[in-house]
């Protein structure tokens, strides 16, 4: 009795498991729209549910109690911490750490970085890079006729060329290390000066620094004066300066030092700020290291070992 029943409802079964089949084949495309949809409308949902949740990249995110690298740090967030966002200032995020409900600030940017491993003072800061000069002369920019800076021995090259492509190897050493950077310009255009502390101020920035190369005596002619210069205005900008001042002695044309210099970037900005001329470009001898992409990238190298120490030296790290 107890095996034909059994029987039965297998046959039973079978019967219905083939009508199924031969409903879904005959409503082929029905089934499919059904699917996705569903499969859409979930995904949907969980993005929204899961908007606002980061999850830490790199080991110790720095929990702050405000949206920038001078307020206090309470915690050095591990790895894998998961926090949910309240708000975005500068690029800065409030969040609340859903281990322990405490709410505090992280650099958004750092949280979520998929390169660093371990953030450090350095990854905390956001610099403006300012390549001086560009554009075309004779072509206008915001009402500003183009600028090509100062010219090579032979009238050739031009300044505005070896800021842009220093600035391009200052901004990927500092990105390695997880900084934010902005560009004032990463073409051939010219931006007028008052534009530069403009984004300065917008982003909050921790370091706003101008690449230029001297020249000395007449137009087109060569110069025998040889070396790197770093200049500052504001009080607030000679730490940076020393900085940088200290770690740029390694070149092979020589430091002449740094001094004071009221240059309208460095006047008009209320942030930390410096200008770097990085050799003379109508000298020769110099302009032989400039032009080369070793010179750039070793001046870079430099440039982030000077702000490491600066921002080691003034950043409270839990
Ligand atoms: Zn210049």
């Amino acid at each position: 009795m107890l095996l034909y029943v059994t029987i039965f409802i297998h046959i039973k079964s079978l019967r219905r498991y083939n009508m199924i089949k031969k409903w879904l084949l005959s409503n082929l495309i029905g089934v499919g729209i059904t699917i996705f949809v569903l499969i859409t409308t979930f995904g949907l949902v969980f993005s929204l549910v899961n908007k606002n949740k980061i999850t830490t990249r790199p080991n110790n995110v720095q929990f702050r109690q405000g949206p920038g690298r001078q307020y206090k740090s309470t915690a050095a967030l591990k790895r894998g911490t998961n926090l949910i966002i309240l708000k975005k200032t500068r690029g800065w995020y409030q969040v609340r750490r859903t281990d322990n409900e405490k709410i505090g600030w992280v650099a958004g940017w750092v949280a979520e970085s998929n390169a660093l491993r371990t953030a450090t003072a350095i990854s905390e800061s956001t610099i403006i890079l300012d390549p001086g000069h560009g554009g075309k002369p004779g072509q206008e920019y915001n009402g500003l006729s183009g600028d090509n800076g100062s010219s090579s021995a032979n009238g050739k090259f031009f300044e505005k060329t070896y800021t842009l492509r220093t600035a391009r190897h200052i901004r990927n050493a500092l990105q390695e290390q997880g900084a934010r950077v902005f560009m004032t310009r990463d073409k051939d255009v010219l931006i007028p000066l008052l534009h530069i502390p403009r984004l300065a101020e917008k982003y909050q920035a921790d370091a706003q620094i101008s690449i230029h190369f001297d020249h000395a005596g007449n137009e087109n002619g060569a110069t025998s004066a040889s070396g790197v210069s770093q200049y500052y205005y504001h009080q607030n900008g000679k730490p940076l300066t020393t900085a940088l001042n200290s770690a740029l002695n390694d070149l092979p044309i020589g430091n002449r030092g740094m001094d004071k210099a009221q240059y309208v970037v460095l006047d008009r900005v209320s942030r930390p700020a410096t200008l770097l001329e990085l050799g003379y470009i109508n000298n020769p001898s110099n302009f032989k290291y400039i032009r080369t992409a070793k010179y750039q990238k070793d001046v870079s190298k430099l440039i982030v070992r000077g702000l490491t120490s600066y921002f080691n030296q003034n950043t409270e790290m839990k």
